[in-house]
């Protein structure tokens, strides 16, 4: 039975689907030990200064928080050397990302972006109202000059995820600037750099090297990975003042949380601590990229804090035996399989159980 005229729109949609849980995994399969791999989360909590002011902080949630996150911006504005007003704060990137399609995207108007790409992307777009124009991957990565070729009169975004998610491969900055420039000045074109503290490359950064230039350049980032705060959910976006001012008018009240916020405050404060454990992972993922390519598996080059292997069919076949043994990766279904750098032990697991599944295929 179906109550109330839900929007056509919303009626076609699927639903987000998260990566599954190591206790879910645990409970369908009968197994204990599980590991999750699946989102690409930081395997390890957050530093404790960041801990702690979480856990001084809990006694406050009686009152709102903060609506604009303010001291929360004041303090991404000074670690980045970026004018405050040039600082967005939403629920997660994602928040952000929402913030953008609303406050820009009617029915109709066209978002470009390389597909396979970020997952929240269609969905966005498609409670919008707006219409997908996607762009496939050459070699696993971005096509820029196809991108650009995409962009039409009805285009309002391009949504670029550097390093793209699920792929981890990346662009620079002066592949960035060369889409930019052949795109009209009107367009916001999006870098989401969810996974930006694991770039070890030389890839240059848009807030000094783009934005300054092109004023349509919008930055997404996130304190959900690197630093550890998933669950509290904290995005920021670095952009052209008037954009803040339009993402503001869409941002639910409160939805950057009291936690969130302190969180987010005692983790710039530790980042020198942060990237202590950011440098352990990357470590982690070369050593991870090398042991599988020394097993003959072809992959691309990873810049995130996961890896991807394009198994194509074979995806069907090794992701289920793969969760069967404990190790809960993300499956591209046809396409490819996920997998988030965990601890040392939990990707020798990792190794060792793909080893397995495809010993003699
Ligand atoms: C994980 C991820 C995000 C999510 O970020 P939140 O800040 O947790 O909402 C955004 N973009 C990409 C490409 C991601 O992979």
């Amino acid at each position: 039975m179906s109550v109330g005229r839900v929007r056509p729109a919303v009626a076609a949609m699927a639903s987000y689907q998260p990566g599954k849980s190591s206790a879910q995994a645990e409970d369908e399969h009968g197994i204990t030990d599980a590991i999750k791999l699946a989102s690409n989360e930081n395997p390890y909590p957050p530093v404790p200064a960041v801990v702690a002011a979480i856990a001084a902080a809990a006694g406050d949630v009686n009152r709102y928080g903060d609506h604009r996150a303010a001291d929360l911006r004041t303090a991404i504005a000074g670690w980045l050397e970026v004018d405050v007003d040039r600082v967005a704060a939403g629920c997660g990137s994602v928040g952000l990302l929402q913030q953008l399609l609303l406050a820009y995207v009617d029915p109709g108007d066209e978002v470009v972006y390389p597909w396979p790409s970020f997952e929240a992307y269609p969905i966005d777009v498609q409670l919008t109202g707006g219409v997908e124009v996607t762009v496939p991957l050459v070699d696993h990565t971005f096509d820029l000059e196809v991108v650009a070729g995409a962009v039409t009169d009805r285009t309002k975004l391009v949504l670029l995820a550097n390093p793209n998610n699920p792929t981890g491969t990346a662009v620079h900055v002066d592949q960035l600037r060369r889409l930019v420039e052949q795109v009209p000045d009107d367009v916001l074109v999006v870098v989401d750099e969810a996974y930006r503290e694991f770039v070890t490359a030389d890839l240059g950064d848009p807030i000094a090297d783009l934005q300054p230039d092109h004023p349509n350049v919008v930055v997404l980032r996130t304190f959900s990975k690197a630093f550890g705060l998933a669950a509290l959910r904290t995005g920021y976006a670095v952009a052209e003042p008037s954009v803040v001012v339009e993402l503001d008018k869409v941002l639910i009240a409160f939805a950057v949380n009291h936690l969130a916020q302190v969180a987010s405050l005692a983790a710039i404060a530790a980042r020198d601590e942060v990237q202590t454990v950011v440098d352990r992972i990357t470590v982690e993922r070369d050593r991870v990229v090398a042991a599988l390519r020394a097993d003959g598996w072809d992959l691309p080059d990873a810049h995130a804090n996961f890896v991807y292997l394009p198994l194509g069919s074979q995806t069907d076949v090794v992701f289920p035996e793969m969760e069967k043994r404990g190790v809960v990766v993300r499956p591209f279904p046809g396409v490819g399989m996920r997998v988030t750098i965990g601890t040392p032990a939990q990707n020798d697991r990792f190794l060792a159980t793909l080893a397995e599944v495809t010993a003699g295929s």
